[in-house]
């Protein structure tokens, strides 16, 4: 296990959270967020169409983030827990065993998301495992990939990114010299 199941639920919901900006947009109405919400398993208040917007707008320090090198996410982590007052507090709740909070449930949603994508971040700087987070290999996507492979074998954001991949190098091999 590389990061404890916490820190991989905050990462897979970051990452899919900055990659939803990517062309074309996939986080543009309430539904959009409410799938989201519930699909990552957030806890507290459901969000409303007031927060799409504040939601919507924390994806580009979400991306900086993810894919910052080690020292820089060092200070962009730093930033958010300080601006946010973040109070580390170890929960139990539903099925889910010990882990941390650092904010209340009653904070807007976009609040929550930077402080525990923030505090993700901090196990995979101290375990510096920064290779973990990567942008898509495929032309033309800039699409993060979160490799939790044994092998680090992950290279691309989507199926529809590899399966395009692969059915250019496909096509290369056919029209290249023989
Ligand atoms: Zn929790
Ligand atoms: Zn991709």
């Amino acid at each position: 296990m590389v990061f404890t199941p916490d820190t991989v639920e905050a990462l897979g919901a970051a990452v899919a959270l900055a990659n939803s900006a990517e062309p074309p947009d996939t986080l543009t109405g309430l539904d959009d967020l409410l799938s989201l919400f519930d699909g990552w398993g957030y806890t507290g208040s459901r969000p409303d169409a007031a927060e799409l917007a504040a939601v919507r707008s924390v994806r580009p320090r979400l991306r900086a983030l993810l894919t910052a090198e080690r020292d820089a996410a060092v200070v962009l982590i730093n930033e958010i827990l300080s601006e946010q007052s973040a109070v580390p507090q170890l929960v139990r709740h539903d099925h889910l065993d010990w882990h941390i909070h650092a904010v209340s449930d009653d904070r807007p949603m976009h609040e929550r998301i930077l402080v525990e994508t923030a505090m993700a971040m901090v196990d995979v700087v101290r375990a510096d495992e920064m290779g973990r987070l990567q942008v898509c290999a495929a032309q033309d996507c800039d699409g993060i990939v979160l490799d939790l492979s044994r092998n680090r074998s992950r290279r691309f954001c989507s199926t529809t990114c590899g399966n395009r991949e692969a059915q250019a190098a496909f096509r290369a091999r056919r029209s290249g010299p023989a």
